[in-house]
């Protein structure tokens, strides 16, 4: 298998690099709507990477986390008149079993933030005690400026998507209009935790550093024990989460342990439908659940987002999945032959592609051509090596 290179925010990422247990965290969902093709894109990109080191003989330690305390998880339960305990746990099975049916390999462990309080509460402690925040009332922020030689965005325009993604920077009083929240005090009747902060609970970033560093490191990865030159190999999500998600938890977690906190920040595109950005409040989300009720093959819906490069923004139409159909629909076809072309290039072919950026779209016309190839009466070719691999690599089983 050849070496899986990436692109990642800051060049380019090699699998080579970690020759040990390879520690791969992504940010999961907000429980509080189902999942659409936007998450599914993402964390198929993942699956991919997560298989394919897998298949190359690395040890990957996978965690994703579930933000099961967030305003608009909050917000909709009380549209809904329903719990927000309820509701999150609805969302979570409904998002476990949409992964499941798209073949995307869980994660050692699905962290909800709930079932973390409380080592985030002990690791904001530290962040107080070290000197890294200040309160503004009654709520911590963490102090950026240290961190901010490393943006890669001009400050107007990162003021700017911070205020779009759940910032606050014109609030008065800051030391920065950059510095994130890590508590948020106690309002209204929303849920909250005691601590030495008070009553309340942690902000956004600060969750993903804590669940990252415990789950990935160990219990002890406050003790100034991390003796690599970063904690761990992969952060990932989305590109929506470049900024300020993952610069936040990567300054949070430095300060945590005195160690860089990812060596590879990898980004997946943005999903948009019909030419318009797929968005909840332009209420065009196509849901990976109803797609399933309206019968449509799991296996259809994984090759259409494989069929475009992870790292691109993407348009989703109805041919996109009609394309994908014929093509499975062919596959299937040639793999049900009991004579079929050579399949050891199209394997090598396949790994290749996707060792190359994660090239599935390569990767599929390959398996196209092999079709074909087989079509045209082409012999010599194991089946069963073939969908193994396809199924191993790519995650379809066909
Ligand atoms: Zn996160």
């Amino acid at each position: 298998m050849p070496t899986l290179r990436i692109k990642t925010t800051s060049g380019t990422f090699d699998a080579e690099d970690s020759k040990n247990v390879f520690r791969m965290y992504v940010c999961g969902i907000t429980p509080y709507d189902a999942t659409h093709l936007g998450h599914a894109a993402t964390y198929v990109t993942f699956d991919v990477i997560n298989r394919y080191l897998k298949l190359a003989g690395h040890k990957v330690d996978f965690v994703e986390n579930i933000t099961d305390i967030d305003d608009p998880l909050f917000e909709r339960a009380k549209r809904d008149n329903q719990s927000w305990e309820e509701l999150g746990e609805s969302q979570v099975a409904l998002f476990e079993s949409d992964m499941a049916a798209l073949r995307v390999l869980p994660p050692k462990d699905y962290v909800a933030v709930t079932h973390a309080m409380e080592s985030i509460i002990v690791a904001i402690e530290k962040l107080v005690s070290d000197g890294f925040t200040y309160e503004l009332n009654g709520n911590i922020y963490f102090r950026i400026s240290a961190h901010l030689p490393l943006l890669t965005i001009p400050i107007y325009e990162a003021t700017s998507i911070f205020a779009q993604r759940g910032g606050d920077p014109s609030t008065p009083g800051k030391e920065n209009a950059l510095d994130p929240i890590v508590w948020v005090a106690n309002k209204d009747n929303e849920p909250g935790w005691s601590s030495k902060m008070g009553f309340g609970r942690p902000g956004w970033h600060v969750e993903c550093s804590v669940i990252a560093l415990e789950n990935l490191i160990g219990r002890n990865y406050l003790a100034g024990t991390i003796k690599s030159d970063f904690a761990i190999n992969l952060q990932g999500g989305g590109s929506d989460l470049i900024f300020p998600h993952h610069f936040m938890t990567a300054a949070i977690g430095k300060a945590l342990t005195d160690t860089e906190f990812a060596s590879a920040y990898v980004h997946a595109g943005m999903v948009g439908l019909d030419g318009e950005k797929m968005s909840k409040s332009k209420g065009n989300l196509v849901l990976v659940s109803n797609l399933l009720k309206a019968g449509i093959d799991p296996m259809v819906i994984r090759h259409a987002l494989l069929s475009e490069n992870y790292s691109s923004d993407r348009m989703w139409h109805e041919k996109t999945l009609q394309k994908s159909e014929v093509r499975i629909a062919r596959i299937r076809s040639a793999l049900a032959r009991i004579e079929v072309a050579p399949t050891e290039k199209v394997i090598s072919e396949i790994a290749a592609n996707i060792a190359n950026n994660l090239d599935t779209p390569e990767a599929l016309l390959a398996l196209d051509d092999w079709a074909e190839q087989t079509e045209r009466g082409e012999i010599g070719g194991s089946v069963g090596e073939l969908s193994r691999f396809i199924d191993a690599a790519l995650g379809l089983a066909l």
